[in-house]
């Protein structure tokens, strides 16, 4: 074992999100001095639930939706019996002329456009110039657009289209691959029921307030300064394994950043080629609360998700179908999302109203007097989080690859950016991607 300053362990994993807390339960399981630092005072990252005031529903201010049927999550379902329920998958347009009406190829006209693209890694583009150069009616067009910067978070400009292809590929661990599925109670019960699943003694492996600032790294060891937040006291920590599992906006943010972490004597050239590639989007979602279920008098059939065109802001919406609840969501993905990042909450209101208008056919005035609550959390301004979740630019997808790698024999990194194919930008690939790295960190000396 090495020696210390003011501690040392095997391990250190930084950020006590979905993957530092996956990768932490795998070293507690094989007996493995380790230690977890995270900056904010709680646990979970970007999972974020919140009780509503008004019905007994999670309010989810990050994460809601299970996508598809992951094993590393289902697996933990099973033997909790954690509740959760199928997503109502029907699809809704509005427009300024046209009623609101359902679109039940939905999902067949996103694939159609998808499968236009060349496989071809060689000759990546953006995901907009795919769409300039190739024949796609301009309704498809936008409802794709939308999609992309809704659902991957993304700005066309930069997305690569290899880096899309990669992320809708549906592996055969993704058993039903589509489907959405939601938590009665929320991501935060979930998260509360894996980390008491690891038994009372993995608390005592947990430090908050710890803001790493600077990894001081040679072949024999790492060297570690966290801020405490609260004491504004440093503290050095030596170890033989760092797990870094902040996310992508904060390893690309400059040293001098809340969060940010300056390298000594210089970060590996692999993760600073890797992050040239990687882009952390931008989302905004506003959680409303109504007083009244307007939204079901719209359509024949129960509402789940309305959709407009991208030149709007806020152009999708749901609810909480199947269950039927005072809460409507308001969601806005990619360039439009980064824009807002400075607004007031206000502000987004309002703008978020103005959709909400055409596609109620109520006034702005009646909208506002239906609303009890509205609750957000502004990701792109978060210093920990600095964005929604990443996405992979032009040329990419073969270069990303390179964050699953152990840097320099001793560096690891996690979390949702550091996975390759569908989970990235997922609460499943984050845990997914917490275990590679506990299975690195268990294989090095
Ligand atoms: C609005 C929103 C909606 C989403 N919707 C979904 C969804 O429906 N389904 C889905 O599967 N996924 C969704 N996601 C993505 C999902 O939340 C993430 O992929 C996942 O939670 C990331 O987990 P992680 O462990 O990689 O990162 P995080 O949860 O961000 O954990 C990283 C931790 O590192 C800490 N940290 C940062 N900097 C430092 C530092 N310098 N020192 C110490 N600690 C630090 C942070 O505080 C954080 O706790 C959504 C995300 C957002 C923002």
């Amino acid at each position: 074992m090495v020696r210390t300053e003011d501690a040392f362990f095997d391990s250190v994993i930084v950020g006590a999100g979905t993957a530092g807390l996956a990768c932490g339960i795998e070293l507690l399981k094989r007996k493995k001095s380790f230690a977890i630092f995270e900056a904010r005072p709680r646990i979970g990252g970007r999972i974020l639930t919140r009780q509503s005031k008004v019905s007994q529903l999670p309010v989810e201010l990050g994460p809601e939706f299970i996508h598809g049927y992951p094993s590393e999550i289902m697996s933990l379902t099973d033997s909790s019996k954690l509740p959760f329920y199928d997503v109502t998958d029907l699809h809704y347009t509005f427009q300024k002329k046209k009623p609101v009406h359902l679109v039940k190829e939905y999902w067949d006209i996103l694939q159609n456009i998808l499968e236009k693209i060349p496989r071809n890694p060689e000759k990546d583009q953006t995901v907009k110039s795919f769409l300039n150069n190739h024949k796609i009616n301009s309704w498809a067009k936008s409802h794709f657009t939308s999609f992309v910067e809704g659902f991957h978070s993304a700005n066309l400009n930069l997305m690569g289209t290899q880096g899309l292809l990669s992320t809708e590929e549906v592996t055969e661990d993704d058993k039903n691959g589509s489907e959405l599925f939601r938590w009665k109670n929320g991501y935060g019960e979930f998260l509360s029921e894996f980390v008491t699943s690891a038994g009372k003694s993995f608390l005592s492996h947990l430090r908050f307030d710890s803001v790493l600032k600077k990894i001081d790294w040679s072949q024999k060891q790492i060297k570690l300064q966290f801020h405490n937040q609260k004491t504004s006291r440093w503290i050095k920590v030596i170890c033989r394994k760092l797990i870094l599992t902040v996310p992508i906006g904060v390893l690309k943010a400059p040293a001098r950043a809340v969060a940010g972490i300056e390298w000594l004597p210089y970060p590996p050239p692999s993760l600073t080629k890797s992050l040239e590639f990687v882009h952390m989007g931008h989302v905004e979602k506003l959680n409303f609360t109504f007083k009244n279920r307007f939204w079901e008098d719209l359509t024949e059939k129960q509402s789940a998700f309305f959709h407009t065109t991208p030149d709007h802001y806020f152009p999708t919406w749901w609810t909480q179908m199947p269950m039927r609840s005072p809460h409507l969501v308001a969601w806005q993905g990619g360039p439009k999302a980064e824009e807002m990042k400075s607004w007031k909450t206000e502000a987004k209101i309002t703008a978020a109203l103005k959709t909400l208008a055409l596609l109620s056919r109520k006034t702005k005035t009646s909208l506002v007097k239906e609303i009890i609550d509205c609750e957000t959390h502004n990701w792109s301004s978060d210093p920990f989080a600095l964005g929604a979740y990443s996405y992979v630019g032009v040329d990419g997808s073969g270069i990303a690859k390179n964050l699953t790698k152990v840097l320099e024999g001793r560096i690891i990194i996690a979390g949702e950016g550091s996975v390759t194919g569908s989970g990235r930008g997922t609460v499943h690939g984050a845990l997914a991607s917490g275990l590679r790295a506990a299975k690195q960190a268990l294989t090095l000396n």
